[in-house]
């Protein structure tokens, strides 16, 4: 129970443990922060060292917002990956090599996401105006095994 008026508004220490790194975040808006105050609001932030790909192809019922830059917070632009990034039904590759915000409305195909190279660590942060994450794969709900609350 929050003792001050806005106590609730403060979402203290979201990190959990990371995957090949310290710390990751994954903030979920209705179960995790703000005590229900948010709630369409999901949040993943992690630093990416090594080749990865991510999700099978999938659509949801929100929009969802991709951001990809470099990790070193004094330089943001020093983003030295590949990412290639399935859009659509027609399965169209977007490959690039620099920071890239990509947005997906609901509805839209996308996935996998394949980060090809990583000469430096950089970051993935995706959001989401969801009070979770679940992704539709072929028509039926999914929540990837990192993200489950
Ligand atoms: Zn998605």
């Amino acid at each position: 129970m929050a003792t001050r008026k806005y106590e609730k508004h403060f979402f203290p220490n979201p990190l959990i443990k990371g995957t090949g790194v310290k710390h990751r975040i994954v903030m979920q808006g209705s179960k995790t922060g703000f005590d229900g105050l948010m709630k369409n609001y999901w949040l993943r932030w992690n630093c990416i060292t090594k080749p990865v790909s991510m999700g099978d192809p999938h659509t949801h019922d929100f929009d969802e917002i991709f951001h990809f830059f470099g990790a070193d917070a004094s330089d943001i632009s020093d983003f030295q990956a590949v990412v290639e990034f399935h859009m659509g039904e027609e399965d169209e590759i977007y490959r690039f090599d620099k920071p890239t915000i990509v947005y997906i409305p609901k509805g839209l195909k996308h996935a996998p996401i394949d980060i090809k190279v990583v000469k430096k660590p950089i970051i993935f942060m995706n959001v989401a105006n969801a009070p979770g994450f679940v992704m539709l794969v072929d028509g039926k709900p999914v929540v990837p095994d990192d993200i489950k609350p």
